[in-house]
Protein backbone atom coordinates (compact mmCIF):
# COMPACT_ATOMS: atom_id res chain seq x y z
CA UNK A 1 0.00 0.00 0.00
CA UNK A 2 2.81 2.21 -0.51
CA UNK A 3 1.70 4.65 -2.54
CA UNK A 4 -2.15 4.58 -1.51
CA UNK A 5 -3.56 7.38 0.23
CA UNK A 6 -7.22 6.70 1.34
CA UNK A 7 -9.18 9.04 0.82
CA UNK A 8 -13.48 9.68 0.59
CA UNK A 9 -12.16 10.64 -3.18
CA UNK A 10 -9.35 7.52 -3.79
CA UNK A 11 -11.27 4.77 -2.07
CA UNK A 12 -13.00 3.63 -5.27
CA UNK A 13 -9.93 1.58 -6.38
CA UNK A 14 -8.19 0.40 -3.69
CA UNK A 15 -5.39 -2.02 -2.94
CA UNK A 16 -6.26 -5.46 -2.45
CA UNK A 17 -4.36 -5.58 0.76
CA UNK A 18 -7.10 -3.31 2.14
CA UNK A 19 -9.63 -5.71 1.12
CA UNK A 20 -8.02 -9.27 2.67
CA UNK A 21 -7.57 -7.34 5.61
CA UNK A 22 -11.23 -6.32 6.12
CA UNK A 23 -12.38 -9.44 5.45
CA UNK A 24 -10.15 -11.42 8.16
CA UNK A 25 -11.23 -8.77 10.63
CA UNK A 26 -15.01 -9.44 10.48
CA UNK A 27 -14.44 -12.58 10.42
CA UNK A 28 -13.04 -12.29 13.90
CA UNK A 29 -14.86 -9.95 15.40
CA UNK A 30 -18.04 -12.23 14.09
CA UNK A 31 -16.23 -15.25 16.05
CA UNK A 32 -15.78 -12.92 19.41
CA UNK A 33 -19.43 -10.83 19.44
CA UNK A 34 -21.75 -9.69 22.79
CA UNK A 35 -18.79 -8.83 24.93
CA UNK A 36 -19.70 -6.17 27.66
CA UNK A 37 -17.59 -2.78 27.38
CA UNK A 38 -17.48 -0.24 30.59
CA UNK A 39 -17.73 3.84 30.22
CA UNK A 40 -14.47 4.72 30.60
CA UNK A 41 -13.91 7.52 33.81
CA UNK A 42 -10.46 8.47 35.43
CA UNK A 43 -9.07 5.83 33.69
CA UNK A 44 -11.31 3.24 35.02
CA UNK A 45 -13.80 0.87 33.48
CA UNK A 46 -16.97 2.18 35.19
CA UNK A 47 -20.55 -0.19 35.08
CA UNK A 48 -23.97 1.30 35.28
CA UNK A 49 -26.80 -0.77 36.82
CA UNK A 50 -28.43 -0.39 33.68
CA UNK A 51 -27.25 -1.72 30.25
CA UNK A 52 -28.26 -2.16 26.67
CA UNK A 53 -27.60 -4.26 23.95
CA UNK A 54 -25.90 -2.66 20.94
CA UNK A 55 -27.85 -4.53 17.60
CA UNK A 56 -26.05 -4.71 14.08
CA UNK A 57 -28.42 -3.12 11.63
CA UNK A 58 -27.36 -5.39 9.07
CA UNK A 59 -28.90 -8.13 10.86
CA UNK A 60 -30.69 -7.05 14.20
CA UNK A 61 -30.34 -10.89 15.65
CA UNK A 62 -26.34 -9.73 15.80
CA UNK A 63 -25.69 -8.27 19.23
CA UNK A 64 -22.45 -7.06 18.97
CA UNK A 65 -22.00 -5.37 22.87
CA UNK A 66 -23.44 -5.28 25.69
CA UNK A 67 -22.75 -0.97 26.97
CA UNK A 68 -23.77 1.18 29.69
CA UNK A 69 -26.74 3.57 29.87
CA UNK A 70 -24.88 5.99 31.86
CA UNK A 71 -27.43 8.44 33.64
CA UNK A 72 -26.43 12.11 35.75
CA UNK A 73 -24.07 10.61 38.57
CA UNK A 74 -21.73 8.86 35.27
CA UNK A 75 -22.14 12.72 33.97
CA UNK A 76 -21.01 14.18 37.19
CA UNK A 77 -17.78 11.42 37.71
CA UNK A 78 -17.52 12.13 34.55
CA UNK A 79 -16.81 15.81 34.17
CA UNK A 80 -14.99 15.87 37.75
CA UNK A 81 -12.42 13.51 36.63
CA UNK A 82 -11.74 15.96 33.77
CA UNK A 83 -11.69 18.98 35.90
CA UNK A 84 -8.87 17.24 38.14
CA UNK A 85 -6.93 16.33 35.29
CA UNK A 86 -7.08 19.79 33.57
CA UNK A 87 -4.08 21.57 35.33
CA UNK A 88 -1.97 18.53 34.52
CA UNK A 89 -2.41 17.88 31.07
CA UNK A 90 -2.69 22.22 30.02
CA UNK A 91 0.22 22.39 31.77
CA UNK A 92 1.75 19.76 29.65
CA UNK A 93 3.88 21.27 27.23
CA UNK A 94 1.89 20.87 23.78
CA UNK A 95 5.05 19.46 22.08
CA UNK A 96 4.28 16.57 24.67
CA UNK A 97 0.76 16.35 24.00
CA UNK A 98 1.33 16.28 20.23
CA UNK A 99 3.58 13.21 20.86
CA UNK A 100 0.55 11.07 22.86
CA UNK A 101 -1.79 12.44 20.19
CA UNK A 102 0.25 11.35 17.04
CA UNK A 103 0.64 8.03 18.82
CA UNK A 104 -3.13 7.38 19.54
CA UNK A 105 -3.77 8.51 15.64
CA UNK A 106 -0.84 5.68 14.59
CA UNK A 107 -3.06 3.13 16.75
CA UNK A 108 -5.77 4.13 14.91
CA UNK A 109 -3.91 3.11 12.00
CA UNK A 110 -2.64 -0.15 12.94
CA UNK A 111 -6.01 -1.07 14.30
CA UNK A 112 -7.66 0.23 10.94
CA UNK A 113 -8.76 -3.01 10.25
CA UNK A 114 -10.94 -3.58 13.19
CA UNK A 115 -12.11 -0.56 13.64
CA UNK A 116 -13.47 -0.90 9.95
CA UNK A 117 -15.12 -3.93 10.45
CA UNK A 118 -16.92 -3.45 13.88
CA UNK A 119 -18.11 -0.13 12.00
CA UNK A 120 -19.11 -1.53 9.23
CA UNK A 121 -21.32 -3.98 11.67
CA UNK A 122 -22.72 -0.94 13.64
CA UNK A 123 -23.22 1.65 10.89
CA UNK A 124 -24.02 -0.32 8.18
CA UNK A 125 -21.84 1.44 6.12
CA UNK A 126 -20.00 -0.53 3.26
CA UNK A 127 -16.33 -1.62 3.43
CA UNK A 128 -14.45 1.44 2.15
CA UNK A 129 -16.83 4.25 3.71
CA UNK A 130 -16.39 2.22 7.01
CA UNK A 131 -11.95 1.95 6.57
CA UNK A 132 -12.12 5.86 5.45
CA UNK A 133 -14.22 6.86 8.48
CA UNK A 134 -11.15 5.58 10.55
CA UNK A 135 -8.36 6.76 8.48
CA UNK A 136 -9.96 9.95 8.20
CA UNK A 137 -10.00 10.26 12.25
CA UNK A 138 -6.12 9.30 12.17
CA UNK A 139 -5.87 12.64 9.60
CA UNK A 140 -7.67 14.97 11.52
CA UNK A 141 -5.82 13.93 14.66
CA UNK A 142 -2.38 13.76 13.12
CA UNK A 143 -4.00 17.67 11.37
CA UNK A 144 -4.50 19.26 14.41
CA UNK A 145 -1.13 18.11 15.76
CA UNK A 146 0.44 19.51 12.76
CA UNK A 147 -1.46 23.20 13.34
CA UNK A 148 -0.28 23.22 16.95
CA UNK A 149 3.64 23.01 15.47
CA UNK A 150 3.32 24.82 12.42
CA UNK A 151 1.69 27.97 15.13
CA UNK A 152 4.56 26.64 17.22
CA UNK A 153 2.26 26.50 19.91
CA UNK A 154 0.10 29.77 19.02
CA UNK A 155 2.49 32.16 20.64
CA UNK A 156 3.27 35.27 19.21
CA UNK A 157 5.66 37.92 20.06
CA UNK A 158 3.44 41.13 19.41
CA UNK A 159 4.61 45.10 18.80
CA UNK A 160 6.18 46.66 21.84
CA UNK A 161 4.61 49.94 23.11
CA UNK A 162 6.60 52.96 22.78
CA UNK A 163 6.41 53.80 26.37
CA UNK A 164 9.04 56.31 27.66
CA UNK A 165 11.93 55.24 30.22
CA UNK A 166 10.74 51.83 30.01
CA UNK A 167 10.79 48.41 28.09
CA UNK A 168 7.85 46.47 27.45
CA UNK A 169 7.67 43.14 25.96
CA UNK A 170 3.70 41.72 24.30
CA UNK A 171 2.97 38.40 23.86
CA UNK A 172 0.04 37.03 22.68
CA UNK A 173 -0.51 32.92 24.07
CA UNK A 174 -3.48 30.90 23.20
CA UNK A 175 -4.80 28.73 26.09
CA UNK A 176 -7.42 26.01 26.47
CA UNK A 177 -10.97 26.52 28.24
CA UNK A 178 -10.80 23.70 30.77
CA UNK A 179 -13.07 20.87 30.56
CA UNK A 180 -14.67 19.75 26.75
CA UNK A 181 -17.95 17.74 26.11
CA UNK A 182 -17.62 16.08 22.49
CA UNK A 183 -21.23 15.03 21.60
CA UNK A 184 -21.34 12.61 18.41
CA UNK A 185 -23.78 11.61 15.85
CA UNK A 186 -23.92 8.10 14.27
CA UNK A 187 -23.20 8.72 10.82
CA UNK A 188 -19.32 8.75 11.20
CA UNK A 189 -18.79 8.02 14.89
CA UNK A 190 -15.03 7.83 14.37
CA UNK A 191 -14.47 11.00 12.14
CA UNK A 192 -16.56 13.24 14.48
CA UNK A 193 -15.44 12.19 17.73
CA UNK A 194 -11.85 11.54 17.14
CA UNK A 195 -11.66 14.81 15.20
CA UNK A 196 -13.41 17.30 18.03
CA UNK A 197 -11.35 15.29 20.59
CA UNK A 198 -8.05 15.84 18.84
CA UNK A 199 -8.32 19.64 18.32
CA UNK A 200 -9.41 19.72 22.15
CA UNK A 201 -6.76 17.81 23.70
CA UNK A 202 -4.34 18.92 21.44
CA UNK A 203 -5.17 22.67 22.58
CA UNK A 204 -4.67 21.18 25.94
CA UNK A 205 -8.79 20.90 27.42
CA UNK A 206 -9.52 17.44 29.19
CA UNK A 207 -12.49 15.55 27.39
CA UNK A 208 -15.45 14.01 28.30
CA UNK A 209 -17.07 12.28 25.22
CA UNK A 210 -20.57 11.30 24.70
CA UNK A 211 -21.37 9.23 21.38
CA UNK A 212 -24.53 8.38 19.61
CA UNK A 213 -26.16 5.35 21.34
CA UNK A 214 -26.61 3.85 18.18
CA UNK A 215 -22.80 3.61 17.91
CA UNK A 216 -22.04 3.05 21.39
CA UNK A 217 -19.24 0.07 20.95
CA UNK A 218 -17.19 1.51 18.16
CA UNK A 219 -16.65 4.84 20.10
CA UNK A 220 -15.77 2.72 23.04
CA UNK A 221 -12.78 1.19 20.92
CA UNK A 222 -11.35 4.70 19.47
CA UNK A 223 -11.16 5.47 23.28
CA UNK A 224 -9.36 2.83 23.92
CA UNK A 225 -6.63 4.11 21.19
CA UNK A 226 -6.21 7.65 23.40
CA UNK A 227 -5.84 5.10 26.38
CA UNK A 228 -3.56 2.51 24.70
CA UNK A 229 -1.43 5.98 23.82
CA UNK A 230 -0.51 6.86 27.34
CA UNK A 231 -2.51 10.02 27.66
CA UNK A 232 -2.86 10.19 31.40
CA UNK A 233 -6.21 8.89 33.33
CA UNK A 234 -9.09 11.56 33.56
CA UNK A 235 -7.97 13.35 30.23
CA UNK A 236 -10.01 11.20 27.94
CA UNK A 237 -13.49 10.48 29.58
CA UNK A 238 -16.09 8.63 28.10
CA UNK A 239 -20.08 8.36 29.25
CA UNK A 240 -22.67 5.98 27.30
CA UNK A 241 -26.26 6.53 27.72
CA UNK A 242 -29.64 8.59 26.41
CA UNK A 243 -28.87 11.78 24.75
CA UNK A 244 -32.06 13.21 26.16
CA UNK A 245 -30.98 12.49 29.91
CA UNK A 246 -27.21 11.48 30.20
CA UNK A 247 -26.67 13.63 27.00
CA UNK A 248 -28.92 16.37 28.65
CA UNK A 249 -27.33 16.54 32.31
CA UNK A 250 -23.52 16.53 30.49
CA UNK A 251 -24.84 20.48 28.80
CA UNK A 252 -27.12 21.60 31.71
CA UNK A 253 -23.41 21.33 34.13
CA UNK A 254 -21.44 24.31 34.89
CA UNK A 255 -18.49 22.19 34.94
CA UNK A 256 -18.33 21.95 30.83
CA UNK A 257 -16.17 24.71 29.69
CA UNK A 258 -17.19 24.65 25.80
CA UNK A 259 -18.64 22.06 23.48
CA UNK A 260 -18.53 20.57 20.15
CA UNK A 261 -21.80 18.81 18.60
CA UNK A 262 -22.07 17.03 15.72
CA UNK A 263 -25.66 16.40 15.48
CA UNK A 264 -29.58 17.39 13.75
CA UNK A 265 -30.43 20.75 13.41
CA UNK A 266 -32.71 20.64 16.37
CA UNK A 267 -30.76 18.72 19.21
CA UNK A 268 -28.46 21.29 18.27
CA UNK A 269 -30.41 24.22 18.66
CA UNK A 270 -31.96 23.25 22.08
CA UNK A 271 -28.53 22.51 22.96
CA UNK A 272 -27.29 25.92 22.19
CA UNK A 273 -30.29 27.39 24.10
CA UNK A 274 -29.93 25.51 27.25
CA UNK A 275 -25.93 26.07 27.19
CA UNK A 276 -26.48 29.66 26.93
CA UNK A 277 -28.98 29.78 30.73
CA UNK A 278 -25.85 29.92 32.68
CA UNK A 279 -23.83 32.92 34.20
CA UNK A 280 -21.57 33.59 31.05
CA UNK A 281 -20.90 32.80 27.46
CA UNK A 282 -18.81 29.74 26.92
CA UNK A 283 -18.00 28.18 23.42
CA UNK A 284 -19.70 26.04 21.60
CA UNK A 285 -19.01 24.65 18.06
CA UNK A 286 -22.08 23.29 16.46
CA UNK A 287 -22.16 20.78 13.27
CA UNK A 288 -25.65 20.80 12.48
CA UNK A 289 -27.49 19.16 9.11
CA UNK A 290 -27.63 19.29 5.33
CA UNK A 291 -30.17 19.87 2.28
CA UNK A 292 -27.81 20.12 0.33
CA UNK A 293 -28.33 21.26 -3.59
CA UNK A 294 -26.73 19.99 -7.34
CA UNK A 295 -27.26 22.56 -9.96
CA UNK A 296 -26.68 20.61 -13.70
CA UNK A 297 -25.77 23.27 -16.79
CA UNK A 298 -26.93 22.33 -19.94
CA UNK A 299 -23.53 22.96 -20.46
CA UNK A 300 -22.12 19.81 -18.04
CA UNK A 301 -20.72 16.73 -18.48
CA UNK A 302 -23.15 14.13 -17.73
CA UNK A 303 -21.51 11.32 -16.99
CA UNK A 304 -19.46 12.95 -14.63
CA UNK A 305 -22.45 14.28 -13.21
CA UNK A 306 -24.18 11.07 -13.10
CA UNK A 307 -21.31 9.23 -11.20
CA UNK A 308 -20.78 12.34 -8.79
CA UNK A 309 -24.66 12.38 -7.64
CA UNK A 310 -25.29 8.84 -7.38
CA UNK A 311 -22.24 8.09 -5.09
CA UNK A 312 -23.49 11.25 -3.07
CA UNK A 313 -26.89 10.58 -3.00
CA UNK A 314 -26.31 6.84 -2.18
CA UNK A 315 -23.35 6.33 0.21
CA UNK A 316 -23.61 5.39 3.42
CA UNK A 317 -27.85 5.24 2.63
CA UNK A 318 -27.97 8.80 2.47
CA UNK A 319 -27.01 9.40 6.09
CA UNK A 320 -24.47 11.93 5.73
CA UNK A 321 -24.94 15.32 6.44
CA UNK A 322 -23.50 16.28 3.01
CA UNK A 323 -25.53 13.80 1.23
CA UNK A 324 -27.04 15.12 -2.21
CA UNK A 325 -30.56 15.45 -1.14
CA UNK A 326 -31.38 17.94 -4.05
CA UNK A 327 -30.86 17.87 -7.74
CA UNK A 328 -31.74 20.95 -9.22
CA UNK A 329 -31.20 20.34 -13.41
CA UNK A 330 -31.46 22.88 -16.35
CA UNK A 331 -34.57 21.65 -18.39
CA UNK A 332 -32.44 21.31 -21.94
CA UNK A 333 -30.80 17.93 -20.23
CA UNK A 334 -33.09 16.80 -17.82
CA UNK A 335 -34.39 14.10 -19.36
CA UNK A 336 -30.85 12.86 -20.55
CA UNK A 337 -29.61 13.10 -16.69
CA UNK A 338 -32.80 11.46 -15.25
CA UNK A 339 -32.49 8.55 -17.67
CA UNK A 340 -29.10 8.22 -16.69
CA UNK A 341 -29.37 8.04 -13.13
CA UNK A 342 -32.18 5.58 -13.23
CA UNK A 343 -29.62 3.28 -15.38
CA UNK A 344 -26.76 3.50 -12.86
CA UNK A 345 -28.87 3.25 -9.61
CA UNK A 346 -30.44 -0.34 -11.05
CA UNK A 347 -26.63 -1.40 -10.65
CA UNK A 348 -26.27 -0.21 -6.98
CA UNK A 349 -25.72 -3.50 -4.82
CA UNK A 350 -27.34 -3.35 -1.59
CA UNK A 351 -26.86 -5.80 0.62
CA UNK A 352 -24.84 -6.88 3.55
CA UNK A 353 -21.71 -3.86 3.99
CA UNK A 354 -19.29 -5.88 5.01
CA UNK A 355 -19.54 -7.89 2.05
CA UNK A 356 -16.98 -6.50 -1.34
CA UNK A 357 -19.18 -6.01 -3.68
CA UNK A 358 -22.07 -4.29 -1.40
CA UNK A 359 -22.76 -0.31 -2.34
CA UNK A 360 -25.69 0.54 0.33
CA UNK A 361 -26.35 -1.28 3.46
CA UNK A 362 -28.54 -0.65 5.98
CA UNK A 363 -30.42 2.57 7.94
CA UNK A 364 -29.47 2.82 11.02
CA UNK A 365 -32.37 2.01 13.33
CA UNK A 366 -35.72 1.35 13.25
CA UNK A 367 -37.48 4.30 13.66
CA UNK A 368 -34.58 5.27 10.22
CA UNK A 369 -36.98 2.52 8.43
CA UNK A 370 -40.08 3.56 9.62
CA UNK A 371 -39.27 7.49 8.52
CA UNK A 372 -38.27 5.92 5.18
CA UNK A 373 -41.72 4.24 4.23
CA UNK A 374 -43.19 7.57 5.95
CA UNK A 375 -41.66 9.68 2.93
CA UNK A 376 -42.21 7.51 0.66
CA UNK A 377 -45.92 6.99 1.56
CA UNK A 378 -45.79 11.54 1.66
CA UNK A 379 -44.08 11.61 -1.40
CA UNK A 380 -46.64 10.17 -3.32
CA UNK A 381 -49.43 11.52 -1.58
CA UNK A 382 -47.65 15.13 -2.60
CA UNK A 383 -47.63 14.35 -6.34
CA UNK A 384 -43.89 12.77 -6.25
CA UNK A 385 -42.93 10.01 -8.97
CA UNK A 386 -40.43 7.26 -7.93
CA UNK A 387 -38.06 7.25 -10.63
CA UNK A 388 -36.51 4.58 -8.74
CA UNK A 389 -36.70 2.57 -5.18
CA UNK A 390 -39.60 3.62 -2.83
CA UNK A 391 -39.52 0.86 -0.53
CA UNK A 392 -37.75 -1.06 1.47
CA UNK A 393 -36.17 -4.44 0.60
CA UNK A 394 -37.93 -7.69 1.38
CA UNK A 395 -37.52 -11.18 1.53
CA UNK A 396 -34.06 -13.60 3.05
CA UNK A 397 -31.29 -11.63 4.66
CA UNK A 398 -33.09 -8.34 3.94
CA UNK A 399 -35.97 -9.30 6.24
CA UNK A 400 -33.39 -9.12 9.11
CA UNK A 401 -31.85 -5.56 8.75
CA UNK A 402 -32.77 -2.25 8.11
CA UNK A 403 -32.76 -2.08 4.26
CA UNK A 404 -34.20 0.58 2.01
CA UNK A 405 -33.68 0.95 -1.91
CA UNK A 406 -32.27 3.45 -3.26
CA UNK A 407 -35.08 6.68 -4.07
CA UNK A 408 -34.66 9.24 -6.21
CA UNK A 409 -37.88 10.93 -6.94
CA UNK A 410 -39.34 13.53 -9.78
CA UNK A 411 -42.04 15.94 -10.08
CA UNK A 412 -42.41 16.59 -6.58
CA UNK A 413 -43.45 20.06 -6.82
CA UNK A 414 -40.86 22.91 -5.48
CA UNK A 415 -43.25 24.06 -2.83
CA UNK A 416 -43.58 20.46 -1.22
CA UNK A 417 -41.72 20.54 2.56
CA UNK A 418 -39.55 17.46 2.03
CA UNK A 419 -37.76 19.99 -0.68
CA UNK A 420 -36.50 21.77 2.36
CA UNK A 421 -36.64 19.11 5.18
CA UNK A 422 -33.14 16.82 5.70
CA UNK A 423 -34.57 13.47 5.37
CA UNK A 424 -31.28 12.05 6.04
CA UNK A 425 -32.11 8.65 4.32
CA UNK A 426 -31.64 7.41 0.69
CA UNK A 427 -33.96 9.33 -0.85
CA UNK A 428 -33.50 12.48 -3.19
CA UNK A 429 -35.28 14.68 -4.84
CA UNK A 430 -34.95 15.91 -8.91
CA UNK A 431 -36.56 18.98 -10.02
CA UNK A 432 -36.14 20.79 -13.39
CA UNK A 433 -35.31 24.35 -14.27
CA UNK A 434 -35.63 26.73 -16.88
CA UNK A 435 -32.04 28.67 -15.96
CA UNK A 436 -29.58 28.77 -13.90
CA UNK A 437 -30.56 32.29 -12.22
CA UNK A 438 -34.02 29.94 -10.75
CA UNK A 439 -32.03 26.81 -9.66
CA UNK A 440 -29.20 28.82 -7.68
CA UNK A 441 -32.48 30.67 -5.96
CA UNK A 442 -33.98 27.00 -4.75
CA UNK A 443 -30.64 25.94 -4.18
CA UNK A 444 -30.29 28.60 -1.59
CA UNK A 445 -33.87 28.69 -0.25
CA UNK A 446 -33.25 26.67 2.51
CA UNK A 447 -32.30 26.41 6.32
CA UNK A 448 -28.97 24.72 5.70
CA UNK A 449 -25.62 25.66 3.69
CA UNK A 450 -24.00 23.00 4.42
CA UNK A 451 -22.24 21.38 1.08
CA UNK A 452 -23.12 21.81 -2.41
CA UNK A 453 -22.18 20.58 -5.77
CA UNK A 454 -22.41 21.93 -9.43
CA UNK A 455 -22.12 20.79 -12.98
CA UNK A 456 -20.76 23.20 -15.89
CA UNK A 457 -18.67 24.83 -17.96
CA UNK A 458 -15.49 26.09 -16.82
CA UNK A 459 -16.89 29.70 -17.19
CA UNK A 460 -20.36 29.08 -14.86
CA UNK A 461 -17.86 27.34 -12.25
CA UNK A 462 -17.03 31.13 -10.48
CA UNK A 463 -20.27 32.18 -10.73
CA UNK A 464 -21.60 29.08 -9.27
CA UNK A 465 -19.07 29.27 -6.17
CA UNK A 466 -19.57 33.08 -5.87
CA UNK A 467 -23.14 32.67 -5.10
CA UNK A 468 -24.57 29.64 -3.50
CA UNK A 469 -24.43 29.70 -0.24
CA UNK A 470 -22.85 26.74 1.32
CA UNK A 471 -19.39 26.15 3.72
CA UNK A 472 -17.99 23.31 1.27
CA UNK A 473 -18.49 23.44 -2.48
CA UNK A 474 -17.44 21.43 -5.66
CA UNK A 475 -17.37 21.75 -8.93
CA UNK A 476 -17.22 18.66 -11.66
CA UNK A 477 -16.01 16.38 -9.06
CA UNK A 478 -17.24 12.97 -10.54
CA UNK A 479 -15.55 11.82 -7.04
CA UNK A 480 -19.03 13.27 -5.24
CA UNK A 481 -21.16 15.56 -6.02
CA UNK A 482 -21.56 17.07 -2.42
CA UNK A 483 -19.92 14.46 -0.22
CA UNK A 484 -16.34 13.28 0.50
CA UNK A 485 -14.20 15.79 2.08
CA UNK A 486 -10.72 15.27 3.71
CA UNK A 487 -8.96 16.83 6.31
CA UNK A 488 -6.14 19.35 4.79
CA UNK A 489 -7.76 19.00 1.40
CA UNK A 490 -11.62 20.18 1.84
CA UNK A 491 -12.05 21.62 5.37
CA UNK A 492 -15.81 20.82 6.58
CA UNK A 493 -17.90 22.94 7.69
CA UNK A 494 -21.49 24.60 7.11
CA UNK A 495 -23.30 27.78 7.13
CA UNK A 496 -26.96 29.13 8.20
CA UNK A 497 -28.22 26.51 10.07
CA UNK A 498 -25.45 23.64 8.91
CA UNK A 499 -23.14 25.45 11.49
CA UNK A 500 -21.88 27.48 14.21
CA UNK A 501 -18.47 28.42 14.00
CA UNK A 502 -18.12 29.42 10.03
CA UNK A 503 -14.52 27.92 10.28
CA UNK A 504 -13.84 24.50 8.93
CA UNK A 505 -12.50 21.22 11.03
CA UNK A 506 -9.55 19.69 8.96
CA UNK A 507 -8.51 23.30 8.20
CA UNK A 508 -6.69 26.57 9.08
CA UNK A 509 -8.95 28.42 11.27
CA UNK A 510 -9.74 24.74 13.49
CA UNK A 511 -7.71 24.62 16.32
CA UNK A 512 -7.98 27.91 17.53
CA UNK A 513 -11.91 27.43 18.68
CA UNK A 514 -10.39 25.80 21.52
CA UNK A 515 -8.68 28.36 22.85
CA UNK A 516 -8.32 31.88 24.37
CA UNK A 517 -6.32 34.63 24.01
CA UNK A 518 -4.55 35.77 26.48
CA UNK A 519 -2.27 38.75 25.83
CA UNK A 520 1.00 39.30 28.47
CA UNK A 521 2.60 42.06 29.06
CA UNK A 522 5.27 42.30 31.15
CA UNK A 523 7.42 45.75 31.95
CA UNK A 524 11.05 45.24 32.54
P1 LIG B 1 -28.89 13.49 16.74
O1 LIG B 1 -30.09 12.64 16.85
O2 LIG B 1 -29.05 14.96 16.81
O3 LIG B 1 -27.88 13.00 17.89
C1 LIG B 1 -26.57 13.51 17.96
C2 LIG B 1 -26.01 13.26 19.35
O4 LIG B 1 -26.72 14.07 20.30
C3 LIG B 1 -26.16 11.82 19.83
O5 LIG B 1 -25.01 11.49 20.57
C4 LIG B 1 -27.38 11.91 20.75
O6 LIG B 1 -27.43 10.88 21.70
C5 LIG B 1 -27.14 13.27 21.38
N1 LIG B 1 -28.30 13.90 22.01
C6 LIG B 1 -29.60 13.76 21.72
N2 LIG B 1 -30.36 14.54 22.52
C7 LIG B 1 -29.51 15.19 23.35
C8 LIG B 1 -29.67 16.15 24.39
N3 LIG B 1 -30.87 16.58 24.76
N4 LIG B 1 -28.58 16.61 25.02
C9 LIG B 1 -27.34 16.18 24.65
N5 LIG B 1 -27.12 15.28 23.68
C10 LIG B 1 -28.20 14.80 23.02
O7 LIG B 1 -28.12 13.18 15.38
P2 LIG B 1 -27.84 11.77 14.71
O8 LIG B 1 -29.13 11.17 14.30
O9 LIG B 1 -26.91 10.97 15.54
O10 LIG B 1 -27.00 12.24 13.43
C11 LIG B 1 -27.61 12.72 12.28
C12 LIG B 1 -27.60 14.23 12.21
O11 LIG B 1 -26.28 14.72 12.36
C13 LIG B 1 -28.08 14.74 10.86
O12 LIG B 1 -28.89 15.86 11.06
C14 LIG B 1 -26.79 15.14 10.18
O13 LIG B 1 -26.92 16.10 9.17
C15 LIG B 1 -25.98 15.64 11.33
N6 LIG B 1 -24.55 15.62 11.04
C16 LIG B 1 -23.89 16.81 10.81
C17 LIG B 1 -22.54 16.80 10.48
C18 LIG B 1 -21.78 18.06 10.22
O14 LIG B 1 -20.55 18.01 10.20
N7 LIG B 1 -22.41 19.19 10.05
C19 LIG B 1 -21.88 15.59 10.36
C20 LIG B 1 -22.59 14.40 10.60
C21 LIG B 1 -23.92 14.44 10.94
P3 LIG B 1 -28.41 9.61 21.46
O15 LIG B 1 -27.92 8.87 20.29
O16 LIG B 1 -28.25 8.86 22.74
O17 LIG B 1 -29.80 10.17 21.27
MG1 LIG C 1 -30.43 9.94 16.24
Amino acid sequence: MADFKLTYATMFNPPEELHSGFDKAVEKIKNNMGQEYGMFIDGKEIFADDKFDDHSPVNTDWVLAKMQKGNAKHAQLALAAARKAFPMWSHTPWQKRVEYLRKAASLIEERIFDLGAAMALEVGKNRMESLGDVQETADLIYYSCYQMEKNEGYIVEMGKDPLVGYEARNVSVLRPYGVWLVVSPFNFPHALTGGPSGAALAAGNTLVIKPATDTAWIVRLLVDCFRDAGIPDGVVNFVTGPGSTLGQALVDSPEVDGVTFTGSFDVGMKMFQDFGKRNYVRPIILELGGKNPVIVSKDADLERATIGILRSAFGLQGQKCSAASRVIVHEAVYDDLVGRLKDATSKLVIGDPTERGTYTGPVINASSYKEFKDFCEEINQGGGTFLTGGNVKSGGMYDKGYFCEPTFVTDLPFTHRLWKHEMFLPITTIGKVKDLDEAMRIANDVNYGLTAGFYGSPEETDWFFDHIEAGVTYANRPQGATTGAWPGFQPFGGWKGSGSSGKNAGGHYYLPLYMHEQIRTLVK
